[in-house]
């Protein structure tokens, strides 16, 4: 597959651009690369395609927050034709057109919004993975029940060998125009077509699996590749996994919500990883050789003759991996002493032997401690 252009260069635009520069942006590539001024040009075609393609996710407060924390990937689940693919007749985002360039472009724009193409419901789940697959990603299935496209009738709602017909009373506009006299004059209101619904079209023969609807409840699974690196409370676009558009619209979109178990050694602060390691006070004193759980497996950690409660040892690139790019945080092993309770007869008598051996030098904060506390009473 051909290597996606960033959208915020495909659009000429900072990182940091705000909704108006990125709509001057794209109302000046999409001027230039619009089809009706590049006849058979598909250099053209496919650059006003990308342009859509990036202002549509860029333009959403949402995607685009979704986009800047996963770039692509954040909606390559639900594959190619489900998501942009919808767009390619230029149907689907006409809406979008007509309000940078108020339907004053010639070829499509103008008409009802109301009996226009219109993008189906964006739907919302989450996902509860563990710590472990949040750090390397994993595949999950998930089923939603969800509104899908009627297979009879297509998603006409009409049924088997019949097809909608033009609204007889609004001709197919949803729109109903009364004109009202008043002592001020003539004036016109517009409201829905009440016969139609404002749709434009009337369904004489309802399909019998929908019941006219277009569209039957069902619960589908999906297989999402969850990337590695992902955060609890993070949410990935599954594009195109939503309810289904009407009137030739493009889906919906599924938004998942990652959820994270607690693990019982990790603990997680971005892509750091924190492991509390309890050390006896020997091993403290003494220096030792410790068994240390990774995220890649045990490893032996060399703690120092010496070392202090709360000590801090730094495992570089043994952290979380990043998701974008390549690398990876740190992992912090946090040394937690762990003084000895309910000691035998024969243990109380080595400490307090070993304790008669210390001499100032071997605990100096307390020697020190000591020292000011006499300065301050005598
Ligand atoms: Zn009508
Ligand atoms: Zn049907």
């Amino acid at each position: 597959m051909a290597q996606k252009r960033d959208y915020y260069e495909v659009l000429g635009v900072s990182k940091d651009a705000s909704e108006a520069e990125l709509k001057k942006a794209y109302r000046q590539v999409a001027k230039k690369y619009h089809p009706d001024l590049n006849p058979d040009n598909k250099e053209a075609e496919a650059k006003f395609k990308e342009a859509n393609e990036a202002y549509e996710v860029l333009s959403d407060s949402q995607k685009r927050k979704q986009y800047d924390q996963f770039g692509h990937a954040a909606f390559e689940n639900g594959g190619a034709g489900a998501g942009y693919g919808a767009y390619s007749d230029f149907g689907g985002f006409s809406d979008i057109f007509d309000n940078i360039f108020g339907g004053g472009f010639g070829g499509f724009g103008g008409g009802s919004r109301r009996n226009g193409p219109q993008k189906g419901r964006d739907l919302q789940k989450s996902v509860t993975i563990t710590f472990m697959e949040a750090a390397f990603g994993v595949k999950k299935e998930i089923s939603i029940l969800k509104n899908e496209k009627c297979e009879e009738c297509g998603g006409s709602g009409a049924a088997k060998g019949t097809s909608p017909e033009t609204c007889p009373v609004c001709h197919g506009s949803g729109k109903v125009t009364q004109t009202q006299r008043t002592p001020f004059g003539a004036f016109q209101t517009s409201a829905a077509c009440s016969h139609c619904g404002g749709t434009g079209q009337v369904i004489k023969e309802p399909c019998k699996k929908c019941g006219g609807s277009g569209q039957v409840r069902k619960t589908k699974t999906l297989e999402i590749n969850i990337p590695k690196g992902i955060d609890d409370g993070q949410t990935l676009t599954v594009r195109g996994e939503g309810e289904p558009g009407k009137r030739g619209g493009p889906n919906g979109d599924l938004y998942l919500e990652i959820r994270v178990q607690r693990d019982k050694i990790f603990q997680r602060d971005g892509y750091d990883v924190y492991v509390e390691l309890p050390i006896t006070f020997a091993e403290a004193a003494l220096g030792a050789k410790l068994v240390v759980p990774t995220l890649d497996g045990k490893i032996e950690l060399t703690v120092p003759e010496g070392t202090q409660p709360d000590a801090k040892f730094v495992l570089k690139g043994k952290g979380v991996p990043y998701l974008r790019g390549t690398g990876r945080g740190n992992q912090y092993v946090i040394v937690k002493l762990e003084v000895p309770k309910k000691l035998s007869q024969k243990q109380k008598d080595l400490l307090k032997e070993f304790d008669g051996t210390c001499e100032g030098s071997t605990h100096s904060k307390k020697k020190s401690f000591m020292e000011t506390l006499k300065d301050m009473f005598s």
